[in-house]
């Protein structure tokens, strides 16, 4: 009986998943449960994205938590899981504090700790442990693996895990501690396997999708992230703010009398290329839009992020190679010329026409600075972590 690895990502409302056979991790399904207590929709697809399940629920037996939705899921995998078992689950978490800088095999003390930092992440936590809930209630018995987007950053020089406040408020958890960190370590790992060199050498990475930040990485490991104690600051975003000056949060709360819940909701849902556009949080639209404040949208979001670039290589003391990620990363070669526009005294120069296509590499030839462009994949390192973190538990077991 071949063995199954589920990997699990519990949003707000949505629970994402794929399903990896065996140990060389072929990806069988992908799919998710949207809309879980409102309109539920499941959609499932097959690795060459062939629709396996589209069901929405209208009626009282829509799933109305995540525990259901998961039942949901389940009786969908066991229908066509014949002959194999699922045996492990990887969960992706957005915090491991302070504590946790590699994933860890989930048990009742563990998940106590994984509370605890609920007040740092309020607004994503409880959404991934109900997922770790409803999976242990459903596979009891069943290794359950967290791995978590603030690990691969744990390593950062003090300078660059903290704030200017007083020391107190680091001990107290008040620190920069990066997110997007499965994206970054796929990335790095992939590099590292393509070219040890380069693997080895000063990178950039710039993973630009709904969510965006840049990663500094050096020898494999994080040195700096744009993103800090939430996943707000850095870059702008879809709809999120990216970095501002915390004195207009003050005066937004005190002169103009917002509410904290109000704050919230403006800087993380309204803000961002849907702010500054007024039209979408999506590049798509305002690529194809031929409104000013559209291509206003795109040019602010290019200028930050090609701040960041310089902010990072200088950090780095120099730069090998520049990497595009994520849905924009990937896809939109207009932003990337935009962004790279003027970062020649860095080396970094691109060729138009391998960049329109959205070739693996896009920097011109014979430049010192490797631009490249690769496709992450959060979710198959989730399940590299989980075989990995197993067979250690195992080894230290034996
Ligand atoms: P992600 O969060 O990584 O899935 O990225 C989602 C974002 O990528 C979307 O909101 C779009 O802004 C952007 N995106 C996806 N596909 C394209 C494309 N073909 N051209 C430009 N932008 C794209």
């Amino acid at each position: 009986m071949s063995d199954l690895i589920l990997v699990l990502n519990a949003g707000s409302s949505s629970i994402k998943f794929e399903v990896f056979e065996g140990s060389a991790l072929r990806l069988l399904w992908l799919g998710q449960m949207e809309g879980i207590g409102a309109a539920p929709h499941l959609l499932v697809r097959d690795a060459a994205r062939r629709s396996l399940a589209d069901r929405r629920w209208t009626t009282d037996d829509a799933p109305g938590d995540h525990a259901a939705a998961l039942g949901i899921i389940m009786d969908w995998l066991k229908g066509v899981m014949t002959g194999r078992r699922v045996s492990s689950i990887g969960h992706r978490v957005v915090h491991g504090g302070p504590d946790f800088a590699a994933p860890v095999v989930i048990t009742a003390a563990v998940l106590r700790r994984l509370e605890a930092l609920v007040a740092l992440a309020p607004l994503h936590q409880p959404h991934n442990l109900a997922g770790i809930r409803a999976a242990m209630e459903h596979f009891p018995g069943v290794p359950q693996v967290a791995c978590f987007d603030t690990a691969f950053h744990r390593g950062h020089p003090w300078e660059a895990d903290s704030f200017a406040l007083p020391v107190e408020f680091y001990d107290r958890g008040i620190r920069r501690y990066g997110f997007h960190g499965l994206s970054y370590e796929y990335i790095a790992r992939r590099l590292a396997a393509e070219d040890p060199a380069l693997g080895r050498g000063r990178l950039v990475v710039a993973h630009l999708g709904n969510g965006a930040s840049l990663c500094a990485i050096r020898d494999g490991r994080s040195l700096d992230s744009t993103m800090g104690f939430t996943a707000l600051d850095g870059v702008p975003m879809g709809t999120r703010c990216g970095q501002i000056d915390p004195g207009v949060v003050l005066h937004l709360m005190q002169a103009e009398g917002m509410t904290p819940a109000e704050v919230a909701r403006l800087l993380y849902k309204e803000s961002g290329l849907k702010g500054l556009s007024g039209l979408s949080q999506d590049v798509r639209d305002l690529e194809a839009s031929d409104r000013p404040e559209a291509s206003r949208a795109l040019s602010y979001f290019a200028w930050r992020v090609r701040r960041e670039i310089g902010g990072m290589a200088a950090v780095l003391g120099g730069l090998d190679a520049l990497v595009f990620t994520a849905g924009i990363g990937e896809n939109a070669a207009g932003l990337r010329a935009r962004i790279c526009d003027g970062l020649g005294f860095l080396g970094i120069s691109l060729d138009p026409q391998r960049n329109a296509r959205g070739a693996a590499e896009i920097s011109a030839t014979a430049t010192a600075v490797k631009v490249l462009v690769r496709h992450t994949d959060e979710e198959r390192m989730i399940a590299e972590h989980v075989l990995a973190t197993l067979a250690a538990g195992h080894a230290a077991a034996a």
